[in-house]
């Protein structure tokens, strides 16, 4: 059951409250299966890139929207940190609640009330290790379920506090593709799902970085410590700095009342273009 609950976390749901509806998701994983692009899922970008490009799409990349121009009920012009972008329509696909705080307040859809009653989804504390071995006793998925099952939810949708003990997911690449590492080495993939909104201090992200190497060492039984070569940690800060709210990667949770037409309209109601 819990093998099949799991998944709900990544909707923004604990597996014992999740609607029914979403069990949905657990058949995408074991009735579809589950595919990897060859040269790892960054190749999947590098081809809508490329066939984008194909069809004439012009790409502007490390411009930061720093502000929205609006006439009447039009967004005429996005200014960047690397000039003014004009264009005929606009579709923002980055945080919602973000994107609305840089329109004057009379073109917002939401108030900050709004969102600020809105249930978050959990957000994820990642590690991308390098190995310099390879990495025994693992398939491309893992995942490790703890025996603190409730209160690692409970630390995530209750006490919104650092889990102790969680359980976590763990992806090995090159076990799928072995051209993704040098020969001989290989790569791990750590994800915890933990709450939003939490301070992520490099003590405690070394904490909790720390602690899951260790369960995972008496999992592989090898001293996986040993053979770092690199380490990159990403939690609630660079989540923040990508403006999602409160640091989460999974955005609104997908309860009930936050589902199909309970959620926010994609389309302003303010702006026509
Ligand atoms: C751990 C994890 C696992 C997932 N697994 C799956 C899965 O298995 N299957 C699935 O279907 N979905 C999965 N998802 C969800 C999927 O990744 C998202 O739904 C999808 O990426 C959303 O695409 P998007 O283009 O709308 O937004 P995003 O990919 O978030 O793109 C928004 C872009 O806007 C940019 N941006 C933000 N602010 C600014 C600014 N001020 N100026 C300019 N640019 C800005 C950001 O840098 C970002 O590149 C997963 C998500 C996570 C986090």
């Amino acid at each position: 059951m819990k093998v099949l609950g799991y998944n709900q976390v990544f909707l923004g749901n604990s597996p014992a409250k999740a609607p029914a509806l979403y069990s949905l998701m657990t058949w995408v994983d074991f009735g579809l299966g589950v595919k990897f692009p060859r040269g790892g899922i960054y190749r999947f970008v590098e081809s809508l890139h490329s066939i984008a490009q194909q069809e004439g799409v012009q790409f502007i990349f490390n411009s930061e929207i720093i502000g929205v121009q609006t006439q009447q009920n039009v967004v005429k012009a996005l200014q960047t940190s690397n000039g003014v972008i004009h264009a005929d329509a606009f579709l923002a696909t980055t945080d919602y609640s973000w994107f609305e705080s840089l329109l004057p307040r009379n073109k917002r859809c939401y108030s900050e009330r709004y969102w600020k009653q809105k249930s978050l989804a959990p957000t994820a504390f990642w590690a991308y290790v390098g190995l310099d071995t390879h990495l025994p006793d693992s398939v491309h998925h893992n995942l490790f379920l703890s025996d603190s099952w409730d209160s690692h939810f409970d630390s995530i949708f209750s006490h919104r506090v650092w889990p102790q003990n969680p359980s976590f997911y763990f992806a090995a690449p090159c076990k799928t593709d072995p051209s993704l590492c040098p020969d001989g080495k290989d790569s791990l993939f750590l994800l915890v799902p933990v709450a939003p909104g939490l301070e992520d201090s490099e003590e405690q992200r070394e904490k909790l970085f720390r602690d899951t190497l260790n369960r995972l060492e008496e999992i592989l039984a090898i001293p996986l410590q040993q053979h770092i070569a690199f380490h990159k940690i990403v939690a609630h800060r660079e989540f923040r700095a990508m403006g999602l709210r409160e640091g989460t990667t999974f955005g609104l949770a997908h309860t009930l009342f936050q589902s199909a037409f309970f959620r926010p309209r994609r389309k302003s109601k303010k702006l026509t273009k």
